[in-house]
C-alpha cells in the first residue's frame, strides 16, 4: 500500500513510498484512511525543528496525524466496532508512567511516550492502518465532512478543560477570552469559548488572512490585529477584565508577552511548539509580581486524549447547530493522495488543508 513518509535523518525530504499493508490481530482494528489534516507540526517533523522520530527499526516515519476513516476489518476480539464505522484516533501511545496506565497518556510523566506520525510510531497517511480500540473513537456518519477537525479541536478541549480545572481554586465565572494566533489551534479555541457564550477576542499579525478574520466576524468573535495593536504588553489596556487567554500562535515572543499580561485571578494557556531558540530580556520582576499579587497562573498543556475527543465530537455537533455549514468551511482545500506535497505548502488562505487518502465507498 502506499503511505507518505520522511526521513527524520535527511531534513526535508518526503516521499510516498510503497509499504507492507498491516495485519491485524484478534484486539487489533484495521482503518480505511479517507481523510488526513496537515498541520505545523508535520512542517516542524519534516524540517526536524520538531524532534519527530522514526519507529524503532525503521529509517523512515509515516506522516499524519490528524485522520479520519473507516473501520475496515475487526479482529475477534473485539467489540463495539464494525466495518464501515467512521472513526478518528488519538495520537500518543503510553508508556509505562502511572498516567499512562491511567489512560492520562497525554500526561505522561515519564516522557517515553510515542506519537503517531510524530515521534517513534508511523502515522495516518497511509491507505490502511492498525490500531488497538482503546486508541479509536468513533464519530456519527454526519459528522464525516468535518470528522478529521476532532483531532486539532481535541487538543483545544483539552485546554480549556484544563484551565476549568485550574480554576476551580476559586469561584470563577469566565467572561472574556483572549486567543492569540489566527492558525487553526487558534480558530477552533476562539469557537469553542465563542459557543459557550464568552466575549471573545482573537489577536494575531496575520491580517492578510482575510477569510480567516472575516470567518471569526461571522460569529461574533472580535479580531484585534497586531496593526492595531502592535505590542501585545499594551492588550492589556484595551480590556477592563480577561478572564482566561490562550496562546496559539507558535511565536515564542508572544508567549513571553502574554505572561506580562496575565490579569487578577486569571489563567494563560500556552499551546505553542517553538523549537527554535529565541533570547531577549525581561523584566522578570514584574512577571512575578503581577502572578503572585494577581494570583495568576500561566500552564502549559499538550496532546489530548480519548475523553477530550469525545469532547471535541460533541462540540463539533453544536458548531453544527448554532453555526450551520460553517466548521465545514475551515476546511479551505482537500488535495488528492498522490499530490500530498501541495497539501504541505500552506497558501495565505488556507485554514485546514486536508489529504485526500481514498474516496467513501
Ligand atoms: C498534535 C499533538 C501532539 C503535539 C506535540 C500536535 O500537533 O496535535 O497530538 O501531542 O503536536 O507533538
Ligand atoms: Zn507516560
Amino acid at each position: 500500500m502506499k503511505a507518505v513518509v520522511t526521513y527524520p535523518k535527511k531534513k526535508g525530504k518526503v516521499e510516498m513510498i510503497e509499504v507492507e499493508r498491516p495485519k491485524i490481530g484478534t484486539r487489533e482494528v484495521l482503518i480505511r484512511m479517507r481523510e488526513v489534516g496537515i498541520d505545523g507540526t508535520d512542517t516542524e517533523v519534516i524540517e526536524s525543528v520538531h524532534g519527530g522520530s522514526a519507529p524503532e527499526g525503521d529509517d523512515y516515519l509515516i506522516l499524519g496525524h490528524e485522520s479520519l476513516g473507516q473501520v475496515a476489518d475487526v479482529g475477534d476480539g473485539v467489540f463495539g466496532l464494525k466495518k464501515g464505522d467512521w472513526v478518528v484516533s488519538t495520537v500518543r501511545r503510553p508508556d509505562g508512567c502511572p498516567n499512562c496506565r491511567r489512560g492520562e497518556y497525554d500526561m505522561c510523566l515519564w516522557g517515553d511516550y510515542t506519537e503517531r506520525g510524530i515521534k517513534g510510531a508511523h502515522g495516518y497517511l497511509a491507505e490502511y492502518v492498525k490500531e488497538r480500540p482503546e486508541f479509536i473513537v468513533p464519530i456519527p456518519a454526519a459528522l464525516r465532512p468535518i470528522g478529521a477537525l476532532v483531532e486539532p479541536l481535541s487538543i483545544n478541549e483539552k485546554a480549556i478543560m484544563q484551565a476549568s480545572e485550574i480554576q476551580k481554586r476559586m469561584y470563577w465565572k469566565p467572561r472574556t477570552a483572549l486567543v492569540f494566533g489566527l492558525g487553526t489551534i487558534g480558530i477552533l479555541a476562539a469557537m469553542i469559548l465563542r459557543r459557550r457564550g464568552l466575549d471573545t477576542y482573537i489577536y494575531s499579525r496575520e491580517s492578510a488572512r482575510t477569510k480567516a478574520v472575516k470567518m471569526m466576524r461571522e460569529i461574533g468573535v472580535n479580531y484585534i490585529s497586531a496593526d492595531e495593536v502592535p505590542r501585545v504588553v499594551d492588550l492589556a489596556a484595551k480590556f477592563d477584565r480577561i478572564d482566561l487567554m490562550l496562546d496559539a500562535t507558535g511565536a515564542a515572543e508572544v508567549a513571553a508577552a502574554a505572561m506580562q499580561i496575565v490579569p487578577p485571578n486569571g489563567v494563560l494557556c500556552l499551546l505553542s511548539v517553538t523549537g527554535k531558540t529565541k533570547r531577549f530580556s525581561l523584566d522578570v520582576a514584574a512577571i512575578n509580581q503581577r502572578l503572585v499579587l494577581g494570583n495568576g497562573v500561566v500552564f502549559g498543556s499538550v496532546n489530548s486524549s480519548s475523553v477530550h475527543f469525545k469532547r471535541a465530537i460533541r462540540d463539533l455537533v453544536s458548531f453544527n447547530e448554532k453555526w450551520p455549514g460553517f466548521a465545514e468551511r475551515l476546511i479551505t482545500r482537500r488535495v488528492p493522495f498522490e499530490k500530498f506535497d501541495q497539501a504541505l505548502k500552506q497558501r495565505p488562505s488556507d485554514i485546514k488543508v486536508l489529504i485526500q487518502v481514498s474516496a467513501d465507498t
